[in-house]
């Protein structure tokens, strides 16, 4: 197996390359270090193998060069190669399971959980802070936003310094960012662009957000664009789940606002009978939603953020 190259070296270097972190896993790297220390940004994608604008924009940071920084810049690009390969939707194809629900792993367990215990054990405590690069699905629509682990003071202020609109304090077990917080790295997870798109212009502002961290992290000049002047909306997110297996129709687009009780879709049977009638139980503004026509019980439908 190959494993990741030292992030810190005291000597200016590109490393590309792929690695093999686990026996049956083979992904590609690239490692920045400029000339003068600093810290160490990690920054991966592809953890969902569709997210096109994402892997897009990790992609293209391989490309900077050890004059332009200050520090290291580690990124993993495609993470999970194989759901990429396949253009899967949520999972890695080796076993079916969605990585950032695995968080932190086991070390004798199945593909994705073998590669978050990597990920967790030797990538993360290497970091200065992190970015797990996301967007809408293949089957999702979203307006742009950034997720950080609640009650991290540091996560937050990156969230704000990447300066999409909308900042999502996320708890819970599983997630890239909650288990890179929970071994001591300020981590946010931004997401750009919908269903798998990707272009000049989502890419743009991925980009904008990645050098917007670089240049508060003390990595980089000033970054091409500066945050907007106004902190985002910060906001807790409801996701309702179906009820049942159906036909997905939604009453409501991402951006929309919607009030307690409203009716925010529902799922039908083909012959077009109701089979249940999703109503909010949250007052605030549509997220993401599900833009498939084909919905299984227990998948999230959209999600509501609620400002707090
Ligand atoms: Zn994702």
């Amino acid at each position: 197996m190959k494993t990741l190259p030292p992030f810190r070296t005291g000597q200016a270097r590109v490393e590309h390359g792929y690695l093999q972190p686990i026996s049956d896993v083979e992904i590609p790297f690239g490692i920045i270090e400029g000339s003068e220390p600093g810290p160490c940004l990690l920054v991966t994608a592809g953890v969902h193998g569709s997210e096109f604008c994402s892997i897009e924009t990790a992609i293209r940071l391989l490309q900077m060069k050890p004059e332009q920084i200050k520090g290291t810049l580690v990124v993993l690009p495609i993470l999970n190669v194989q759901g990429f390969r396949k253009r899967s939707i949520y999972v890695m194809p080796e076993d079916g399971k969605n990585l950032n629900r695995m968080f932190p792993g086991r070390p004798d367990g199945t593909t994705s959980e073998r590669l978050a215990n990597w990920l967790v054990s030797s990538v993360y405590p290497n970091a200065d802070a992190y970015l797990d690069l996301h967007g809408g699905d293949l089957d999702e629509s979203l307006t742009p936003f950034t997720l950080f682990p609640s009650n991290c003071e540091k996560s937050k202020a990156l969230a704000t310094v990447f300066g999409l609109p909308i900042a999502i304090a996320a708890g819970g077990e599983g997630y890239t960012i909650n288990a890179a917080y929970k071994v001591g790295v300020p981590s946010i997870l931004p997401e750009v662009s919908g269903n798998g798109l990707w272009g000049e212009d989502t890419v743009a502002e991925m980009t904008a957000g990645i050098e917007r961290v670089m240049h508060y992290l003390g990595m980089i000049p000033e970054p091409a664009k500066p945050s907007p002047p106004e902190s985002p909306l910060f906001v807790t997110m409801w996701v309702p789940p179906a009820p049942v297996d159906g036909l997905w129709y939604s009453a409501k687009e991402i951006s929309e606002a919607v009030a307690i009780g409203d009716v925010l879709g529902e799922i039908k049977d083909p012959f077009g009978k109701v089979l249940a009638t999703i109503r909010s139980e949250k007052a605030g503004i549509i997220l993401y939603r599900l833009t498939s026509l084909s919905v299984n019980s227990g998948e999230a439908l959209l999600g509501v953020g609620t400002p707090y």
